[in-house]
């Protein structure tokens, strides 16, 4: 156990074959040592995790210096796009205040690139709500919907009869489903009825 400049947390080592699975500050970091790697760091987010690559040869300091530099790295360049979040944090509030009398009131909503087949998901839990970049250029209804939608998940989680009644004042939700699942259509992933991409809805 230590701690770590620029964090604070315990950071848990966990073995996995080649690549170590860690938790920092809740995050899950795993730290994959590649023998086809030289010199080459590189450091993603995937989904809930954070992935750094790194040659198989490093010693354990070296490990230690480049994950902390990555991690770093990936922090400074999600803060440089936090206007934006800002932006879409406002635009949330704005939604819930007019179509959900103010009820629904996220912790946190974020544009996020690692989304994979989903436009968006939201976590009830902890209030946290990811919108796809995929959706920055779609027509501002469809993003709203999507927005209003996740919303609308933490109050009600599923798409039965008593989360669709909640939408009901929002006049645009059935081209917006229409314009999602074209664009699903278009992209050749096969028609996802609701943002998170579930089954049924
Ligand atoms: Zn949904």
């Amino acid at each position: 156990m230590r701690r770590t400049a620029g964090h604070s947390g315990t950071i848990r080592p966990v073995r996995r074959g080649r690549a170590y699975a860690r938790e920092v500050d809740g995050e899950q970091l795993e730290v994959r040592r590649s023998r086809r790697r030289h010199r080459t760091v590189s450091a993603y987010r995937d989904g809930e995790r954070t992935v750094v690559l790194i040659p198989a040869s490093f010693t354990a300091a070296e490990e230690e210096h480049w994950v902390e530099r990555m991690l770093a790295g990936l922090r400074e360049r999600e803060r440089r796009r936090t206007p934006d979040d800002e932006a879409l944090a406002a635009r949330a509030a704005r939604l819930s205040t007019r179509y959900l009398g103010g009820h629904a009131r996220p912790a946190s909503v974020r544009w996020v690139s690692t989304m994979g087949r989903r436009w968006a998901s939201c976590t009830p839990s902890d209030r946290t709500i990811r919108v796809s970049d995929r959706l920055r250029d779609v027509p501002d209804d469809v993003l709203d919907y999507v927005l209003l939608h996740e919303l609308a998940h933490l109050l009600v989680t599923g798409h039965g009869p008593s989360f669709w009644r909640l939408l009901a004042s929002y006049p645009r939700v059935e081209r917006s489903r229409g314009f999602l699942e074209g664009l699903d259509h278009a992209e050749g992933r096969g028609r996802s009825a609701e943002p998170e991409g579930l089954p049924g809805g």
